[in-house]
């Protein structure tokens, strides 16, 4: 997920922080490496260009120059106008009140991932406790009713297909079936094309005309970067969509239509989908994405993937440990339980404050922590409170009570206490602390 575009932003946050003085030469070769990071994103050429004169404009001013410390304070300029682009605030979908059905049309591409994500869309809304009701009105591809049968199976919604052959008439119809039977949403999946055409969009618009939506939410693949874009706007010509969901964001690498589509449409992004699964759906909050891209983590992430499945007051005390001076190795261990029992570490270290993309399958990869549990387990409760004591014949005991050799122990000491260095920069970090003390 945005591995190239959140190496690129280490990189130039790296230079920046720590510097005491901000020079009109340091603020030139930032706004260089910013653009050539965006451009490379495959960020829309106006966008960039507004962004970095905003980011230099702001850069310049006084706040900066005079700040404690303007590298940070640089910083944090980036990091709001990323937040900005993104789209400033998250957005609900627009849903009616308990006793209206509200209705909502998915449209997009074939292969953008519309069926998947009506699917993935009706699961969210159901666990919210919603009546749902899919209807399947992708009637250009044979395969596409079927799909998505299968999928409201799977997610225990049903799927109105009805008599009618034509999606209008379907459509229409399952607007009648869902008030009749009060449910709360309707979702219908649209037919998609290989590319825009005329076809589609009539298609398309009559279908809106017909039910007069609640949202028109517009499937896209991030994958596309700014093709993506233009299929949006072709979109929102036609029908003016309400937001996207951006579909495959875990393929996406660059994040180029991430950074486009609200500043080109106008719309915001109200989800982003994170894979193939039916529960890989999340809301999409412009500041925690910003915040990874820049590489300052995202704590507020974690608390909640924490929360969904660990006890919520063991999670929070666990966020206050990990920013704590007198984080111990029994914190540590704690820790690597809870992220077994999260599952798939690799996704959870994406959202470590200071982890960079690239260090992530060294720094987590679920054969070391069980090596590293067994370490710890290894030592006594005093040892893993003061790392001090741990003298070679206590490491040697330690190694080998682990079933590992005494390099590994050492190894692992450092980089424990590096990480602990880590975490103590991160705190120091003026943007990350506004960041965490809202998440509190
Ligand atoms: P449609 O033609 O627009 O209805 O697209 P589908 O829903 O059939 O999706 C096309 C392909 O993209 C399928 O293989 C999906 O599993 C895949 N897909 C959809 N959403 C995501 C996502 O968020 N992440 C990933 N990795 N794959 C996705």
């Amino acid at each position: 997920m945005l591995e190239r575009l959140q190496d690129s932003f280490a990189k130039i946050t790296k230079t920046l922080v720590g510097k005491s003085k901000i020079t009109d030469k340091n603020i030139e070769e930032a706004i260089e490496e910013i653009k050539s990071a965006l451009l490379e994103a495959d960020v829309n050429l106006r966008v960039a260009r507004r962004f970095i004169n905003a980011t230099a404009e702001e850069a310049r001013g006084e706040k900066v120059l005079k700040a404690i410390d303007p590298g940070q304070q640089f910083v944090k300029i980036i990091y709001d106008k990323m937040v900005h682009l993104l789209g400033d605030e998250r957005s609900e979908l627009a849903l009616r009140g308990p006793d209206v059905t509200s209705t909502i049309l998915f449209l997009g591409l074939q292969g953008s991932g519309k069926t998947t994500n009506a699917a993935k869309l009706a699961l969210h809304l159901k666990n919210q406790g919603r009546r749902v009701l899919l209807c399947a009105a992708d009637l250009s591809r044979p395969a596409a009713v079927k799909q998505l049968e299968i999928l409201g199976e799977q997610v225990g919604v049903p799927v109105f297909t009805g008599e009618h052959q034509d999606p209008i008439s379907r459509a229409k119809a399952a607007v009648q079936e869902a008030k009749k039977h009060q449910y709360n949403v309707l979702i219908i999946d649209t037919a998609g094309r290989m590319q825009v055409d005329t076809d589609l969009m009539t298609e398309i618009k009559a279908i809106s005309d017909a039910v007069n939506p609640d949202e028109k939410i517009l499937v896209a693949d991030a994958m596309l970067g700014q093709n993506a874009v233009d299929v949006a706007k072709s979109f929102d010509e036609a029908v003016e969509i309400t937001g996207f969901i951006l579909s495959k964001f875990d393929s996406d690498t660059r994040g180029g239509a991430a950074l486009s589509l609200k500043s080109i449409t106008g719309k915001p992004i109200k989800f982003i989908g994170t894979g193939e699964k039916v529960e890989a759906l999340e809301i999409f909050h412009p500041e925690r994405i910003a915040s990874r891209i820049l590489g300052m983590g995202d704590i507020v992430s974690l608390v909640e993937k924490a929360q969904e499945t660990v006890d919520e007051e063991e999670a929070r005390r666990m966020q206050q440990k990990l920013f704590s001076s007198d984080f111990s190795l029994e914190d540590y261990l704690e820790q690597i339980r809870m992220v077994k029992k999260m599952g798939k570490a690799g996704e959870l270290a994406k959202l470590l404050p200071g982890v960079s993309a690239k260090d992530i399958e060294e720094k987590l990869d679920e054969k070391q922590m069980v090596r590293e549990e067994a370490i710890i387990l290894s030592m006594t409760k005093k040892e893993r409170k003061n790392l001090l004591i741990l003298n070679p014949s206590r490491r040697k005991r330690v190694a080998k009570g682990a079933g590992v050799n005494v390099v590994e122990v050492n190894r692992f000491i450092n980089r424990f206490e590096k990480m602990k260095i880590q975490m103590k920069k991160v705190m120091k970090n003026k943007a990350y602390q506004a960041q965490l003390a809202k998440s509190l």
